[in-house]
């Protein structure tokens, strides 16, 4: 009896040993994400306000938790269990060397524009390039794939023969930002259209072989398509020309997405033959984490309904915590129910335009931020204007707010997972390349990104690094290593 009461004293004093470490940490945590509190002439509204808001603001320990949850669906993932994080192989097993040389063209397909690029590499470095922007109409966006296809082929002779290079044998990188299942570096199934595409036939279908078969029909160039990759990848190898330390890709523009150097052992998914490669890219697909519920603890009824205002609904959960087509619709959805509360706007005409979803727009929150960070209101001023409401002191700074928590989240949310990603990569210095209008242009998201890494992955050394246009450029810097990869094969 008494020895097991000694027993309990002494676990017992170990946890308060165990809390007393603990809780320092928590409390830097939760002292870091704290935003700063609405200023608000009345004080019970701005409780109301505040309270509203509450579950956007995420604690320590829900902080840790997500950590958990994305470590533990990676994993899964990675096992090919069933996860919604895909962790799919690229099979792009080395970044730039320094040996590439020659011309590579790329093919841009699902970002805001679709693009031909020719590349001129030297020493793995880019001396020359040439762009071509083409417009896709919505009736080939939309119905059977085959006119889609042969209208990419086409753009691709139109380009290469302008170039007057029909005659020259081109390797051409297809940048495809769509979900898709990799069988090799050259074979990507498409899972689902997302965007404002959607051509049924393509689904579950290698886009390579359609885009093969369609430069064949027409015959009139020597294009030869070698490999198959999306916007984050092109973004990753993109980074590594300039920086080689380069080992995460990340995309914060209309969605969201990472991929980083995993080790290749770790990888189980692997349809070719190997050839004892030790790391290979893979492509995380975290736009879709919490698909299947495991993030729903984060959910409020503000994000229930921005999804339900989605074209895609009940799916993309955690790109739609952070991206920028879905950032601008949070804080409006926010707004609105703050207006029907009677907590924001008191002039007597309905803000209709503020009530129709999609019409705050993520550069407008941007826009708002900027006024915080000068310590202003213009813009806000100018924003609210275009919405026909009359406001006064107090609504500038509930809109402020609420600009600042929903902006706040999303930096947290996305430095949760690169945290984690500095941590499973395990190498001294990691430069994180970046690309996207969200990162790009919002005025606070990398400052916090920065603090908020730094505090979870206290004593990692890593850099964000602007990787513009990796959905073209790293295109042809793919499709070069991917020749080099062929050749030492052949
Ligand atoms: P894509 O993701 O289509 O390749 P971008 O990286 O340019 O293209 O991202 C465009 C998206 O970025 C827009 O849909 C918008 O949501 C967001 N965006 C555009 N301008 C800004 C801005 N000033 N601040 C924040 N987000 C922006
Ligand atoms: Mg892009």
């Amino acid at each position: 009896m008494k020895k097991r009461s000694i027993t309990f004293y002494a676990l017992s004093n170990f946890q308060s040993l165990l809390d007393d470490m603990v809780v320092p940490a928590e409390r830097a945590l939760h002292e870091a994400i704290q935003v700063s509190p609405l200023v608000h002439s009345d004080e019970a509204k701005k409780q109301k306000v505040e309270n509203l808001l509450k579950e956007m603001r995420l604690s320590a320990a829900t902080v840790r938790r997500i950590k958990e949850v994305f470590i533990s669906e990676m994993n899964k993932g990675i096992h090919q269990q069933p996860s919604s994080l895909q962790m799919e192989n690229t099979y792009i097993p080395e970044l730039i060397d320094g040996t590439e040389e020659g011309q590579y063209l790329a093919l841009d397909l699902g970002g805001t524009n679709f693009r031909v690029l020719l590349v001129e590499l030297q020493h793995g470095k880019i001396m020359r390039e040439k762009v071509k922007k083409y417009e896709i109409g919505s009736h080939l966006r939309i119905g059977s794939g085959y006119p889609l296809f042969d209208y990419l082929a086409e753009c691709v002779s139109d380009f290469v023969i302008n170039e007057g290079l029909q005659d020259t044998e081109l390797p051409l990188g297809f940048t495809f930002s769509f979900p898709m299942v990799q069988h090799a570096l050259d074979i990507g199934m498409l899972v689902t259209w997302t965007k404002s595409y959607n051509c049924p036939d393509v689904v579950g279908k290698n886009t390579v072989q359609l885009l093969r078969e369609a430069l064949a029909r027409r015959g009139d160039t020597k294009v030869k398509v070698n490999a198959i990759l999306n916007d984050t990848t092109g973004t990753l190898i993109q980074g590594a020309m300039s920086d080689p330390k380069t080992a995460i890709g990340l995309i914060l523009g209309t969605g969201s997405n990472a991929c980083y150097v995993e080790r290749a052992d770790r990888v189980e998914h692997w349809e070719v033959e190997r050839h004892g490669e030790k790391e290979v890219i893979v492509d995380i697909e975290w736009g879709a984490f919490g698909d299947n519920g495991v993030l729903d603890f984060i959910k409020t009824d503000f994000d229930r309904e921005n999804d339900a205002n989605s074209i895609l609904v009940n799916s993309f959960t955690f790109e739609k915590y952070i991206a920028g087509k879905y950032l601008g619709e949070i804080v409006r959805v926010i707004l609105a129910r703050l207006y029907k509360d009677g907590l924001f706007l008191s002039s007597k005409v309905t803000p209709n335009a503020l009530l129709t979803p999609g019409n705050l727009t993520t550069d407008l929150v941007s826009h708002i931020e900027q006024d915080t960070v000068d310590g202003g209101k213009k813009n806000t001023v100018e924003v609210l204007s275009k919405f026909g409401v009359t406001i006064d002191e107090d609504d500038i700074n509930v809109v402020q707010y609420v600009c600042e928590v929903a902006s706040n989240r999303a930096a947290l949310l996305v430095s949760i997972c690169l945290a984690y990603l500095l941590e499973r990569i395990n190498k001294d210095d990691i430069s994180i390349a970046v690309d996207g209008s969200l990162f790009k242009h919002h005025p606070r998201l990398e400052t916090w990104m920065y603090k908020y890494i730094r505090l979870l992955a206290p004593g990692r050394k890593f850099k964000l690094v602007l990787a513009e246009d990796g959905s073209g450029k790293g295109a042809a810097l793919v499709s070069a290593i991917a020749q080099r990869l062929q050749r030492r094969i052949d």
